[in-house]
């Protein structure tokens, strides 16, 4: 009898998570490498929000909490929900959890049984597909490309419906592609979905404040389907906050009550701490957010202008998150001191071993013609990098 499961030996290790430790065991031994593989903000906590943290912990905010989170901490939740997105979720239509991650974690552990289907549109971000069969559902995929900005249509969506769809899960602004909805694109969507009544919408928005369109659109605003989208977001991206582990979600009070019902038997309510200091920064002026953003969409153009100087490389351009997710297999086939890159994996590896670049293949995300690279750094190392990446690129015959 195998010791370990057999959901667990099915399960991939987080692709993100695994080159950023295969770059950190590599910088450990000395060697000089550029990790373009994770996906966190290089900036600091804002000091306010440390502040909020520092004077918990005076207070004696160490104790557990209520498994959906505090109640000041949803009641400002519900109010930035109001102000930013234009949504009405009352503090029961809200759960806070250990990061967006958990609470996508709870939606589908609490919405999927064995066989359900989930619509996912490819390039997807690397947990989805490994939480979806966790909860023994099926994927089926929607397949974009580079020429459509990797978005799906309405027409892609509705032939993708059967009976057996019970849930759509997609992030706008994107990770891995930074691709963003615009709002008719939104509704567009809306109306397939309301037109499909045991359709739920999973509208993952943890990039909501790296957007560089000036406009962020909830797909919970569209009426006809508003008790039927599950809004997720968090503090990690948009406050640099991505070790205090606090994302939250807002749905109807049904399955809010079943969010709440799963976490309570896996973590309980999150960290004390971490709650106060989300509490801080999501009740600031959103404003605090630009500086940040203005960085990384000059990083952006710096980077998509220097990747489009390499020969095969073909890249759209991201309208948020802070990734780019150019198409590299114009260098499949290509070979280096004898071993061939036939896939995208290949090609990460031998960035990572030939030139100390860490990026992440496409596989993870669903796509096999393109790879994945972090531009939360900064202008120096992304110089730095795409010149590794092009130098070691040139090598390849
Ligand atoms: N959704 C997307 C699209 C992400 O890129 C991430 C990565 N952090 C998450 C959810 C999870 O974020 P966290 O758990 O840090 O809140
Ligand atoms: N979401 C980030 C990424 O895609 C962080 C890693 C993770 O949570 O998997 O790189």
């Amino acid at each position: 009898m195998k010791i370990i499961s057999e959901r667990i030996r099915t399960l991939n290790e987080s692709a993100t998570l695994a080159m950023a430790r295969k770059s950190r065991e590599l910088t450990a031994q000395g060697k000089d490498v550029i990790n373009l593989s994770l996906g966190e903000p290089d900036f600091n906590t804002p000091d306010f929000i440390k502040e909020a943290a520092i004077e918990a912990l005076k207070e004696n905010y160490t104790k557990y909490t209520p498994v959906n989170g505090y109640l000041d901490l949803r009641e400002a939740i519900s109010q930035k929900f109001k102000r930013d997105n234009n949504l009405h979720y009352t503090p029961d239509q809200i759960v806070v959890s250990t990061g967006a991650k958990q609470s996508i974690a709870n939606v589908v552990l609490s919405l999927i049984n064995p066989g359900d289907e989930v619509i996912i549109p490819t390039p997807f971000w690397v947990s989805y597909q490994q939480i979806v069969e966790l909860a023994g559902g099926s994927c089926k995929f929607i397949k974009t490309n580079l020429e459509n900005n990797f978005k799906i249509t309405p027409q892609q969506l509705s032939q993708s419906i059967s009976s057996k769809s019970k849930l759509i899960m997609f992030s706008s602004p994107c990770n891995p592609t930074g691709s963003v909805y615009s709002e008719d694109e939104l509704n567009a969507l809306a109306e397939v979905v309301a037109a499909h009544h045991q359709l739920m919408v999973l509208s993952d928005e943890i990039y909501e404040y790296i957007n560089f369109t000036g406009k962020h659109y909830s797909i919970a605003r569209h009426p006809k389907i508003y008790n039927r989208v599950i809004t997720v977001n968090g503090v990690s991206k948009g406050f640099a906050m991505t070790g205090w582990r606090i994302g939250y979600m807002g749905a109807s009070k049904e399955i809010a009550e079943a969010c709440t019902k799963t976490q309570g038997q896996f973590t309980s309510g999150t960290c004390s701490i971490a709650q106060k200091a989300a509490k801080a920064a999501i009740l600031a002026n959103p404003e605090i957010t630009t500086p940040m953003r203005q960085a990384f969409q000059k990083r952006r153009d710096l980077i998509v202008t220097l990747l489009k100087e390499i020969p095969g490389v073909k890249c759209n351009v991201p309208e948020g998150a802070f990734y780019v997710f150019p198409e590299i297999n114009s260098y499949f086939g290509k070979s280096y001191n004898g071993k061939t890159i036939n896939t995208a994996e290949d090609l990460s590896m031998y960035l990572l071993t030939e030139s100390l670049v860490a990026v992440v293949t496409g596989e993870a995300f669903g796509d096999n013609n393109c790879i994945r690279l972090s531009y939360a750094t900064s202008e120096e190392l992304i110089i730095k990098a795409v010149d590794r990446i092009k130098n070691a690129l040139q090598k390849l015959t």
